[in-house]
């Protein structure tokens, strides 16, 4: 495989990093908590009027249709800089499926709202008792002459405090088997008898959420694609949520990071980077970083060749997943005291951002599907091995 880029797409690369520097001087904000999510929704207004919110989506629905190659370099510069990723559901998962299946009139209403970057949608799948086993899931939605009315709990709902309106799953026939009974609305989160609790992460931030629906009324209009039909709909967005590529740039601006302090820096008057184990780990861990790479790659080969990734997707997400928590555990060894203070603490190095993420990186081998559930699709669908 060649893996150099055209000079049209170097240019688009050039560009987005002269955006940057001029509107992301500091990059992102990182791990700051509370701040975060005002920040993001400032910069989105940036992006708005280049069309860089969704810039993969087709033109006439707000992108600019950027090809397989062209979103690998955007999302790759935005995420080396720690470019804010708010409303990610909304831009990568819930806009493609309002796409395919939605009717026309829930086109003209949702999606221009997301690539104007004004309207927040939060993703309202799992529950207590329905993760991993998502298709268990509980929540109800009973017709009611033009209207549905749902009620029941979701839990880990990341956004839903900051959310105008939320994209969920529930239950319409209770007594068919429990993956044909399911169907998927979209929902305005200002509707009478809805109640968000925030739960707290432990990195001590508001994260993500518990939303409990008390007979909550959705029109019709609310109800996307075909009755009973959303557990397709909903498979479909989560292999996309899976095969993200924008995932070893942002590790790789924290590695040069850490591979800065560890040459600048002496302890007990020896150089950290004469030290072999820190030389080892180093090495080791941007040898990791381009096989990230190359896996998200591999990805983008097979939906350039038209095949849909599937247990592919799931390598790059264990692969990722594990190597973030891998990187920012090394990095915490290596900041040795200072690796434990918060980023407000004037004594705070590399801006206290391997602190945040080694707290913050516990999670994401959970989110969008845990390393468990993603070895067994490696394991039945990659290597044909029996299921049980
Ligand atoms: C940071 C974060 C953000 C999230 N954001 C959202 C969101 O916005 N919207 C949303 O709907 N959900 C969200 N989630 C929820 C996430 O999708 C679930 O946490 C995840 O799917 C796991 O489900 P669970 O927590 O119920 O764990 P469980 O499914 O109960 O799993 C518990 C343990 O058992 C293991 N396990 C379960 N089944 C199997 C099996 N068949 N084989 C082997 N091991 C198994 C799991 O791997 C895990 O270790 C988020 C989660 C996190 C951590």
């Amino acid at each position: 495989m060649d893996f150099t880029f055209t000079p049209k797409q170097e240019a688009f690369r050039q560009e987005i990093r002269t955006f940057l520097r001029e509107r992301l001087p500091d990059g992102g904000p990182g791990w700051n908590g509370e701040n975060e999510f005002e920040f993001a929704r400032t910069f989105l207004q940036k992006l708005a009027p280049k069309r860089w919110i969704a810039p993969v989506w087709p033109e006439e629905y707000g992108g600019l249709g950027l090809g397989l190659w062209e979103q690998v370099v955007f999302n790759e510069e935005m995420s080396y800089r720690g470019a804010p990723v708010t409303n990610l559901s909304a831009v990568g998962y819930l806009g493609p499926t309002i796409m395919m299946y939605g009717t026309e009139e829930q086109k003209r209403q949702h999606l221009p709202g997301i690539t104007s970057g004004e309207v927040f949608w939060c993703q309202g799948y799992s529950e207590p008792e329905a993760g991993s086993d998502l298709a268990s899931l509980q929540t109800r939605a009973v017709a009611d002459g033009d209207d549905f009315i749902i009620s029941g709990q979701k839990i880990w709902t990341s956004q839903a405090h900051y959310s105008d309106w939320i994209f969920l799953l529930a239950r319409t026939d209770p007594d068919a088997p429990k993956h044909k009974g399911i169907s998927y609305f979209l929902l305005d989160m200002k509707s009478p008898g809805i109640t968000v609790r925030p739960l707290i992460n432990m990195g001590n931030q508001a994260g993500f959420n518990e939303v409990f629906f008390d007979n909550v009324r959705v029109p019709r209009s609310g109800l996307l694609g075909e009755l009973n039909r959303g557990w397709y709909m909903a498979t479909a967005t989560l292999d996309m949520e899976r095969s993200s590529v924008a995932g070893s740039s942002g590790s790789r601006r924290s590695l040069e990071e850490l591979t800065a302090f560890v040459r600048e820096t002496k302890v007990n008057g020896r150089r950290l980077q004469d030290l072999p184990l820190v030389r080892n780990k180093l090495a080791e861990l941007w040898i990791e970083l381009n096989i990230s790479k190359f896996l998200s790659y591999r990805v983008v080969t097979l939906q350039e060749r038209g095949l849909m990734p599937n247990h592919e997707a799931s390598i790059v997400k264990v692969f990722n997943s594990e190597y973030g928590q891998r990187l920012s555990r090394a990095g915490l060894h290596m900041l040795g005291l200072y690796g434990q203070l918060h980023p407000e603490s004037p004594y705070a190095r590399l801006r206290g951002r391997f602190e945040r993420w080694y707290l913050i990186s516990a999670a994401i081998t959970i989110a969008a599907g845990t390393s468990e559930i993603q070895r067994n699709i490696i394991a039945t669908r990659g290597l044909g091995l029996p299921r049980n």
